[in-house]
């Protein structure tokens, strides 16, 4: 994989790109991580799914990653453009908690659910309220740009005074003020300014408040992520992700708050993964349907179904989320999971072989699809074509095996028969069957099927490999 190029999509120039690091020794990413006031759900985890799936390719790559995911426990509004309330104190008036044990808890399930779905934890997972030192020194440098103005108590981020603000959403000022509803914010000049620290905290003493340079207050929602990716990865790096409904709003304000500071283009490529929809529409807290990894798991669905079902649709694509398609994810990773177990209990799967020509054109395929802009259902299917490919021997099937599970992350090493307690003579019956198969030698391969159902067993034949079960 080494000497090919990556491809990505880059939200930023509408174009797919070969991938060139700043920093050839290691590529810095910043992912937007959870708001921790609520369970996450699964169209979140889709999000998660999507930058595992790219950090490991990364990594397949060659390059050193450093990967580094922030934990919002301030300052995320309900609404994006700094409406409503802090979602953290939703979440205490609902709970009766203090702010830091809800956001404790939702943390924890929340890495839960990223173990259970074999996402890799960020090189640096950086909370929110361990950084406020850090936005006020970012504010204090925007500040001296001229780039804030401060209004009915509160600081903003002057947009107007940025020539390029919302080149990522190519968003057009003019028409966002035309377009502007009524009860926008009265203290700012144009409606897409935004906060950047809050001091006329619209909420009396609550707990989420700390002493600044403009008063007693609390930070926005946007200039966490612009502090913590650049104190982390310096003012400048390579990759920034989130889920797409950032584009217009906090990515954009992220650009124009580092930018404005540093005087420096920030990230060279953005990457947006697209929504996990639910009957035509994002999942969302608010648009009812909100499921859980717990939820699934409690009609019994495999986490790594999920991730399965997630590798259905490129990341790019909405993915339709029904029970329906889910369970038939869950069945495809079932005849994957037989094959691979079939795979392993043939003893010739671990001898050390050389990849034949054949063998290389899949690891190849697998490298082209990965290059060309993340295309796990191409990969994916490379998979399982090349586990029911008789020309290949098992040692070679285990070595791509191992090989593709660098990035789609199931672990194959771990699996394992759990209800099948199958004796070894019977199974080395069916590895001889297997053998015979692969050599077309029909007439041994039926006398040990004939031998094995003496025994009460039957084959199962699948294009992925062969199984016992019991008569
Ligand atoms: P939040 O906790 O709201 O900040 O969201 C966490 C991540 O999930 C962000 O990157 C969002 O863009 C992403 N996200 C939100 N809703 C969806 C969805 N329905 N499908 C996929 N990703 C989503
Ligand atoms: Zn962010």
């Amino acid at each position: 994989m080494k000497n090919k190029t990556l491809k990505f999509y880059n939200t930023l120039t509408r174009k797919v790109e070969p991938f060139e690091p700043l920093d050839p020794e290691c590529v810095k990413v910043y992912c937007c991580g959870p708001t921790v006031y609520d369970y996450q759900h699964i169209g979140n985890m889709r999000t998660y799914i999507f930058e595992d799936v790219l950090v490991r390719t990364l990594r397949l790559a060659g390059y050193k990653v450093r990967h580094v995911m922030n934990i919002t426990d301030v300052g995320h509004l309900v609404s994006d453009a700094d409406e409503g309330e802090d979602k953290m104190l939703v979440a205490m008036k609902r709970e009766k908690k203090k702010s830091y044990e809800i956001a404790e808890y939702y943390t924890a399930v929340f890495f839960e659910d990223c173990k259970k779905l074999h996402i890799q934890k960020p090189d640096v997972v950086c909370k929110a309220t361990d950084h406020i030192n850090d936005m006020i020194e970012l504010i204090k440098r925007i500040e001296k740009k001229g780039l804030t103005y401060i209004s009915g108590g509160n600081v903003y981020f002057d947009v107007s005074k940025l020539k390029d603000y919302g080149k990522l959403a190519r968003l057009d000022l003019e028409k966002l003020k035309a377009g502007a509803r009524i009860e926008v914010d009265h203290n700012k000049r144009h409606p897409a300014d935004f906060v950047l620290w809050f001091t006329k905290s619209k909420f009396e003493n609550q707990e989420l408040q700390w002493d600044s340079p403009w008063g007693r207050g609390y930070p926005g929602w946007h200039i966490e992520c612009s502090a913590m990716s650049m104190k982390y990865l310096g003012d400048q790096f390579d990759i920034h992700c989130g889920g797409i409904d950032h584009i217009p709003v906090h990515h954009t304000n992220e650009i124009a708050q580092s930018e404005g500071a540093t005087g420096k283009p920030w990230v060279k490529y953005w990457m947006h993964g697209e929504f996990l929809v639910l009957n035509k529409e994002k999942m969302s807290k608010s648009a009812g349907g909100f499921l859980t990894l717990k939820s699934l798991e409690e009609k019994g669905i495999d986490p790594l179904a999920y991730r399965y079902f997630c590798f259905s649709a490129h990341y790019r694509a909405q993915l339709n989320f029904s029970w329906e398609a889910l369970n038939n994810a869950a069945r495809s990773l079932e005849r994957l999971k037989n094959a691979v177990i079939a795979l392993k209990n043939d003893p010739d799967h671990s001898a050390e072989v050389t990849l034949s020509d054949t063998a290389l054109s899949y690891r190849e395929q697998f490298e082209e699809a990965l290059c060309n802009d993340l295309n796990m259902p191409q990969a994916v299917s490379v998979i399982h074509s090349s586990i029911s490919d008789s020309n290949l021997s098992p040692a070679e099937k285990w070595q791509l095996l191992l090989y593709f599970d660098r990035v789609a992350g199931f672990d194959f090493n771990s699996w394992q028969s759990e209800s099948l307690d199958i004796p070894q003579e019977l199974q080395d019956l069916l590895n001889q069957r297997e053998a015979a198969r692969r050599e077309k030698d029909w007439e041994l391969a039926d006398t040990l099927r004939d031998k094995i159902a003496e025994a009460g067993y039957i084959i199962e034949d699948s294009p992925e490999g062969a199984r016992l079960k019991r008569k």
